[in-house]
């Protein structure tokens, strides 16, 4: 698979056992497509805590902010709070389209100043430049390392002088050998059922999951699949430097006062303060 098909489907293993059993009623998917849309929304909650942290950080920079892998637009509406111009660019035109809806319920001083844009966070091109660029957290696990450095020189050339990237990454790596497969039921709001199921591929240092419905006869079966690679707080740091970026703060995303998996990284290009 080339780089450049971030969305289509990861064919997992479990993916094709799962399709094998259901014939015709199976449909195989990325998590972030249209075909997935539905279950998405259905077992995603959507917390909104970590918008604080990112918006505290955003308010200590000038200009327009750049949200890469905007998804639904969890952290973009809050990020809107701030009055400031905000584009949002994300692959998925499943996603997209949900956060279009989103937008669509918010009042017109928020929604007039965000600009949506389809585009892939590893290679992209805007004919503007940003005080902050802004990354949710596990968003860059879904990039390989050939994108993740296309990534951090596409953020290069979109900083302001003075700009900061703040990029939401796990604590640690958490490619553990011992929970090489492991299956967990997940409900959804709707009070359907789904299996998740993650296998960790080692060779590839990366998480394959595959999400399907509990019940057997669902028709359509639809099987998701997403790759997550293990890349934690340390390497990330060490990828920025090879890029050309100070990590300036390492900041725990701390969830009412408890343990946290996440840090946000600022960084800024070296030279540049
Ligand atoms: N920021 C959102 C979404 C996180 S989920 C939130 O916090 O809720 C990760 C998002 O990354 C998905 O919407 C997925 O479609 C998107 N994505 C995956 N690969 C991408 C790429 N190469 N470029 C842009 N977006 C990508």
């Amino acid at each position: 698979m080339s780089d450049r098909m971030v969305s289509a489907p990861v064919r997992t293993a479990r993916a094709d056992v799962l399709l094998a059993s259901v014939g015709e009623r199976g449909i195989l998917c990325d998590f972030y497509d249209e075909a997935a849309a539905d279950i998405y929304r259905d077992i995603l909650h959507e917390d909104s805590w970590e918008a604080a942290e990112y918006a505290g950080r955003v308010r200590g920079t000038a200009g327009p902010v750049l949200e890469l892998a905007a998804g639904t637009g969890r952290l973009t509406v809050p990020l809107l709070d701030l009055g400031r111009e905000i584009t949002a660019l994300e692959l998925s035109g499943a996603m997209l389209a949900i956060l279009r809806e989103r937008l669509a319920d918010v009042p017109a001083a928020l929604r007039d100043r965000c600009t949506v844009v389809q585009g892939d966070m590893s290679a992209f091109e805007l004919d503007r430049r940003f005080g902050a660029v802004v990354i949710s957290p596990g968003s860059i696990n879904l990039l390989s390392e050939a994108q993740r450095s296309g990534l951090y020189a596409s953020v290069r050339e979109h900083l302001e002088p003075g700009g900061k990237f703040l990029l939401g990454v796990p604590e640690k790596d958490t490619g553990k050998p011992d929970t090489l497969e492991r299956s967990q039921e997940i409900p959804g709001g709707s009070g359907r059922r789904y299996v998740l199921h993650a296998r960790l591929v080692p060779a590839e240092r990366a998480r394959e999951v595959t999400i399907c419905p509990a019940d057997e006869t669902a028709d359509p079966f639809v099987v998701c699949t997403s790759r997550i690679s293990f890349v934690d707080a340390d390497q990330v740091g060490r990828e920025l430097g090879e890029a050309g970026f100070d990590v300036l703060e390492r900041v725990p995303l701390v969830f009412g006062g408890g343990r946290h998996q996440d840090v946000l990284l600022v960084a800024a290009p070296s030279g540049d303060r």
